[in-house]
């Protein structure tokens, strides 16, 4: 069974943080245990988003051999569990990311599903998400320059030997794009697991610290990011 998802992309600011939040918020309101963990350690915003930004232990403790993993996880809106990594360069520093596989491999064992939100760019910390999940979902903005960072994420992903499961076109328009769903399976090469919308409240619901799927359910992109996690879990 897939258990761990690498959000990723390529380029920064697609949406990726945003859709780990609210995919892994649906996942757990289904009764599966599930985490979210952030492995963008040098820009984690990831706890920003759910009001877990002051918390005294983090992924940087853990990945410096300070804490145990149990340490670092809290726990976010419809039981969904996180980790979050630590917002100081400091911590950053002190973070070993070839530890992220051991600590990849504890949560495993006591969860139905792992979603991790991966850094922008193909540095050390960005490679080894897109090797450690089961299945990589990369995260595309209707630009092309996001699809072809998303080209070389997918392309980097396969040389170390992870996966590809799909992609999700994020903050789609009505407008003619450079990039449609037609052309990001062409040139990607995997199917669009989803066309979230653009949708100003995404935006409204971080400054709440709360996942959009829980603030505004039946806003648009609510919408689609739980069609999204219904496949994710086979409960369509
Ligand atoms: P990443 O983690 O890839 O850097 P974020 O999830 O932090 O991206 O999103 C970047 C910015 O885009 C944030 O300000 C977020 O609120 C906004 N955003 C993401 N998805 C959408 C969307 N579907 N509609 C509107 N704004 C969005
Ligand atoms: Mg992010």
């Amino acid at each position: 069974m897939v258990t761990t998802y690498t959000i990723a992309s390529g380029k920064g600011g697609t949406g990726k943080t945003t859709l780990s939040v609210n995919l892994g918020t649906i996942l757990a309101s289904y009764g599966r245990e599930t985490y979210i963990m952030d492995a963008d350690m040098g820009m984690a915003n990831l706890g920003i988003l759910l009001g877990l930004e002051n918390v005294p232990v983090t992924l940087h403790e853990v990945l410096a051999g300070k804490a145990p993993v149990s340490e670092a996880i809290y726990e976010g809106p419809s039981g969904v569990k996180v980790v979050p990594s630590g917002i100081s360069l400091q911590g950053f520093q002190n973070a070993d990311p070839e530890l992220l596989r051991d600590v990849m491999k504890e949560i495993v064992n006591q969860c139905d599903f792992l979603i991790i939100d991966a850094p922008a760019g193909i540095s050390r910390d960005g490679v080894i998400p897109l090797a450690i999940a089961d299945e990589v979902i990369l995260v595309v903005n209707p630009e092309l320059s996001s699809m072809v960072d998303a080209l070389k994420t997918k392309i980097l992903t396969e040389l170390i030997g992870g996966h590809v499961m799909g992609a999700i076109l994020n903050r789609a328009t009505l407008e003619n794009t450079e990039v449609s769903v037609h052309k990001i399976e062409e040139v990607l090469g995997v199917k669009v697991i989803g066309l979230v919308p653009e949708d100003p409240n995404v935006r409204r619901s971080a400054a709440y610290k709360t996942p959009i799927v829980v603030k505004y359910p039946s806003s648009p992109a609510s919408i689609e990011i739980k069609k999204i996690a219904a496949k994710i879990a086979g409960v369509e």
